[in-house]
């Protein structure tokens, strides 16, 4: 067993052994546990980072990492993995949307973090400092959130180093979701990651609190074509799914405070132009109307009628 010890703050794993365990550190002031499994092969082979729950109501995330880290069996594994079923521990708690509740941030805008910054901040930095910097590949599970429908689809960056830029893309095309998307999202989990080296990608199924077996089956099966690919688990190298490469995404956001009426439904295929729906005041005068910036594909939208201004309205694969 030539593997080394694998350690993450205070847990720490022997070649051959998958431990579960909870890291306890504080963020903010406050004391933070934040619960994870390394998974130390039986043989060498590639680190692979798994998180979920960064967004905490995004539930075929989380199930598909409480999937892999309750399967994975490290007497087949080759390599090593470290599973983060769900970062953002207080937001799952509270069935709280979009943002870090200790200090109001969006914990996918604030990465690689800040050890001397506010808590979504440290958090990050303490997520990215000992989880996703041992990664050889990194995924980031996601999914609609409470308030948003989506179709699914797969995020990666070019930080502009080929050889990280190029294994992105590989795995994005691996884990075999249809719509592949091409995005920078500064301060996001992928994007830091891919800049630091680390081919990365971020997958999102699910959406509206929902998490069925096939929104969750998804993630799991992206994550074991992937595992296969690099021939970390047994099985056949997976088939070739196909893809469709959207080079844009384009969020559109709400400027007013309101009442939200989409006019199309997500996945809806739009044209430049295109009114994809309205924020209207009480009375239904129209305060905004969301025109297409694009020919392409509504990748989410929001569903709730509530609408807040700076919030997302929808966004176009393009
Ligand atoms: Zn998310």
């Amino acid at each position: 067993m030539p593997n080394q010890i694998l350690h993450v703050g205070s847990l720490t794993a022997a070649p051959g052994e998958k431990q579960y365990g909870i890291n306890e550190f504080a963020v903010g002031g406050q004391p933070y546990t934040l619960p994870m499994w390394l998974v130390n092969g039986s043989a060498e082979g590639p680190t692979l980072v798994v998180t979920g729950g960064v967004h905490a109501a995004e539930y075929a995330s989380i199930a598909a990492a409480l999937d892999l880290g309750r399967a994975i069996d490290p007497a087949t594994l080759r390599g090593r993995a470290i599973i983060v079923p769900v970062m953002n521990i207080p937001a799952f708690s509270a069935r709280s949307i979009y943002v870090f509740p200790p200090d109001g941030k969006n914990l996918n805008r604030v990465f690689p973090g800040d050890a001397n910054g506010t808590a979504s901040q440290q958090l990050a930095a303490w997520v990215f400092d000992r989880v996703i910097s041992q990664a050889d590949y990194y995924v980031d599970l996601h999914g609609g959130d409470l308030v948003e429908a989506l179709v699914p689809f797969t995020i990666f960056f070019r930080a502009g180093n080929a050889r990280v830029d190029e294994l992105s893309l590989e795995m994005a095309k691996v884990f075999g979701i249809r719509y592949l998307v091409c995005s920078e999202t500064p301060g996001s989990t992928f994007s830091a990651a891919s800049r630091k080296g680390i081919p990365s990608i971020l997958a999102e199924s699910g959406g509206q609190g929902i998490w069925t077996p096939d929104d969750v089956g998804l993630l799991t099966n992206g994550l074991d074509r992937l595992m296969r690919h690099l021939k970390m688990i047994p099985g056949a190298a997976p088939d070739e799914a196909p893809f469709t490469l959207l080079e844009q995404f384009l969020w559109l956001r709400s400027d007013h405070d309101g009442f939200w009426y989409p006019a199309v439904p997500v996945g809806a295929a739009v044209r430049k132009g295109q009114n994809l729906g309205e924020v209207k005041d009480v009375e239904g005068h129209v305060l905004q109307t969301a025109f297409s910036p694009a020919d392409g594909r509504v990748l989410f939208i929001v569903s709730s009628l509530a609408m807040n201004r700076t919030d997302p309205l929808l966004a176009v694969g393009a």
